[in-house]
């Protein structure tokens, strides 16, 4: 049983990258909050709290 199922493997997610000083972080699109990522960052934002939350339903459930 080491095989993982694809059928529930998560998709990379893109790492944050580093905040240059004095650039702000972006904001959640979910619910608005900062997050890790710089505002220039490309693509949807999410806060580690939305994130977790986008995570457990793209989950297998089962
Ligand atoms: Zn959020």
């Amino acid at each position: 049983m080491d095989t993982p199922d694809p059928y529930c493997a998560t998709p990379a997610r893109p790492e944050p990258g580093p905040v240059a000083a004095g650039e702000r972080f972006a904001d959640c699109v979910l619910c608005g909050k900062a997050t890790e990522y710089p505002a220039s960052h490309p693509g949807v934002t999410l806060c580690p709290v939305c994130e977790w939350q986008e995570d457990q339903r793209g989950a297998c459930s089962g």
